[in-house]
């Protein structure tokens, strides 16, 4: 066997690893896996967004009851001012209502906001219990899916450690530079051999020269112009 046979067969049980562990990582069972933690993340930010909201809107609430009992105090006064100071002309008393108006007007919109705030808040409240019931049972579905997954990822963690160890075994006896070179080519195409079909390279169909083919068949190493794989005559 030539080096490239060597290297060839080394390639194919290369490939095979290279497969298994593809489908390690393409697992729909890790896909999904990877989904629901996406998932889960999602709805823990919501929970935390609401909660932070549900805040801002307990503390919107004690500024809105210090203004409210601020307005409650300001019409009380007015109130022993018209009793005490009672308006003398039609100017005095537009002069009162206008003032009175003013702050019932201040109170109604403090108290539309109180319900405003009041039922935003509780529609967060919903909104909280309804993320957290779905949170749980997202987690108890990733959990089961974890166990099924870990099993399943053993198990081909197992056969592609063997086909590891095969492709290993096929590197003995050939020779550093051409594994070099392999491992090169195959950093931006794979698998990185091609076969010589048709005088075409059997990677991406390219036409050799004849001057190329004639340095293939000859067994040396030689690289397609188009893709950069090693080609094997
Ligand atoms: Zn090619």
């Amino acid at each position: 066997m030539t080096q490239l046979d060597l290297l060839w067969e080394y390639q194919l049980a290369d490939t095979e690893a290279d497969s298994m562990a593809h489908s390690i990582r393409q697992s729909p069972k890790r896909q999904k896996l990877l989904k629901l933690r996406d998932y889960i993340r999602d709805q823990q930010e919501s929970l935390q967004t609401l909660e932070n909201e549900v805040m801002a809107m307990m503390d919107r609430m004690d500024v809105l009851k210090d203004a409210i009992s601020l307005a409650d105090d300001q019409l009380k006064a007015l109130q022993k001012r018209i009793q005490e100071e009672p308006a003398s002309g039609s100017e005095g008393i537009s002069m009162y209502i206008a003032e009175a108006a003013q702050l019932s007007g201040t109170l109604n919109d403090y108290d539309q906001e109180v319900r405003r705030v009041r039922k935003s808040a509780s529609d967060r409240d919903r909104k909280q219990r309804d993320i957290k019931l779905r949170a749980i049972k997202s987690k108890e579905e990733f959990d089961a899916l974890r166990v099924e997954y870990d099993q399943e990822y053993k198990e081909k963690s197992e056969v592609l450690e063997r086909l590891k160890a095969a492709a290993e075994e096929k590197k003995k006896g050939i020779e550093p530079e051409y594994l070099a070179r392999y491992t090169a080519i195959k950093q931006h195409c794979t698998p990185p051999m091609a076969k010589l079909i048709n005088g075409q390279c059997g990677g991406c169909n390219m036409g050799f020269p004849s001057s190329v083919l004639a340095s293939i068949r000859s067994g040396k190493q030689v690289e397609c112009e188009t893709c950069g794989r090693l080609i094997i005559g």
